[in-house]
């Protein structure tokens, strides 16, 4: 049997969600299924006696504008564009259920949170129509993470008091430690996924990273466009309001030759002096307390990886960055990560110096 969580709204294992679709429910209307595969014939790969019939509705995905607001930009996502980001059909015994199955892994590296605006959404949609129930494979890891999001946004509680309220209607909820992790960035991110915030371009960076070192090409389809470069569509009214944006941000151009290498929206700030040496950092700073402020000083802004980084785009685990125009050297890259100045290490690590670039207002 589903775990009543709120009113409306059940956890349960794939066992149970099989059951549901089966067999029929007087409460279950809507069913969120998160699942290493979207297709509904996960199910009899499961268990082969089993046969689900399903009416597919649509499919989302990754990059695409979301139907429901249409507003929805997902540039900045860290998932791909050709990712499938949901798919949604009707399904078990007459058809009567309405699923949405995405697919997560239940690893400690999965993007979770690029999924949580649409699971979130659909939660809520589904309990003023029915009764939703969230399921993975063991109701233990993904479908708890989620839910405890959904209990963290709609009773503004933190990921600890929302997870200890899941576990007063399922005891043995426990999400993995990675998804423990995002939460807490959804957490601090207001409960929301606020793809401009340091914390999320942190995670999409350490993203990429994971990625790399496990050996996947990264290809610049995964890098930021460059700012140098005119913009490619400018014609929509919400182009205008984001030229307005631009034009009093920050930009950072090349010392030499003047040409924007990076605009504000780029860089990846970081906690001066938070990291490995920081320790001793302090204990230099005791003995000699009056140059602190000289030595917090970063001497370099770290970015995200941009499309004119060639030398990126190469393969290389580290190298130069140099100018695209004048080929001037810019900074440094590495892909196993940079200590600034500050101490604080940048993983992975794409450097400029501050003394070969010049900040101005674009
Ligand atoms: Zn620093
Ligand atoms: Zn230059």
């Amino acid at each position: 049997m589903p775990y009543l969580v709120r009113e409306n709204l059940f956890i349960s294992n794939i066992g149970d969600a099989a059951e549901v679709l089966q067999n029929g429910s007087e409460e279950i209307t809507h069913l969120l299924s998160v699942l290493s595969s979207a297709s509904i014939s996960f199910f009899t790969e499961w268990r082969n006696s089993i046969s689900i019939p399903t009416k597919e509705i649509r499919k989302v995905y990754a990059g695409s504008l979301r139907p429901e607001d249409g507003s929805g930009d997902n540039s900045k996502s860290a998932l791909s564009p050709e990712k499938l980001l949901y798919s949604l059909e009707y399904a078990g015994k007459d058809l009567k259920f309405v699923r949405m199955a995405v697919a997560i892994k239940d690893t400690e590296s999965e993007n979770l949170l690029d999924y949580l605006d649409v699971c979130l959404d659909f939660i809520d949609q589904s309990r003023k129509e029915g009764g939703v129930l969230v399921h993975c494979f063991a109701g233990v890891s993904r479908s708890a993470a989620i839910i405890t999001a959904y209990l963290m946004k709609t009773e503004q509680l933190s990921q600890e008091d929302a997870l200890e309220a899941l576990r007063e209607s399922c005891e043995s909820v426990c999400p993995n430690d990675g998804f423990l992790e995002q939460l807490k960035m959804f957490e601090e991110m207001g409960f929301k996924v606020d793809h401009s915030s340091p914390i999320y371009k942190r995670f999409r960076l350490k993203l990429l990273g994971d990625s790399y070192s496990s050996g996947n090409k990264i290809d610049n389809s995964k890098f930021g466009a460059d700012p140098g470069l005119p913009t490619e569509e400018v014609s929509s009214e919400v182009g205008t309001a984001v030229d307005a944006v631009k034009v009093s941000s920050p930009a950072y151009r090349c010392k030499k030759c003047r040409r924007v290498v990076a605009v504000q929206d780029n860089v990846v700030d970081h906690v001066p002096g938070e990291g490995e040496t920081s320790f001793q950092w302090h204990k230099r700073r005791s003995g000699n307390p009056f140059n602190k402020c000289d030595e917090m000083e970063c001497s370099s802004i770290f970015v995200e990886p941009l499309r004119w980084m060639t030398a990126v785009e190469e393969g290389a685990s580290e190298g130069k960055l140099m100018c695209a125009h004048c080929e001037g050297r810019l900074g440094y890259f590495n892909w196993s990560g940079i200590q600034c100045s500050c101490g604080s290490w940048i993983t992975p690590a794409f450097q400029l110096h501050k003394s070969r670039v010049d900040i101005s207002t674009l």
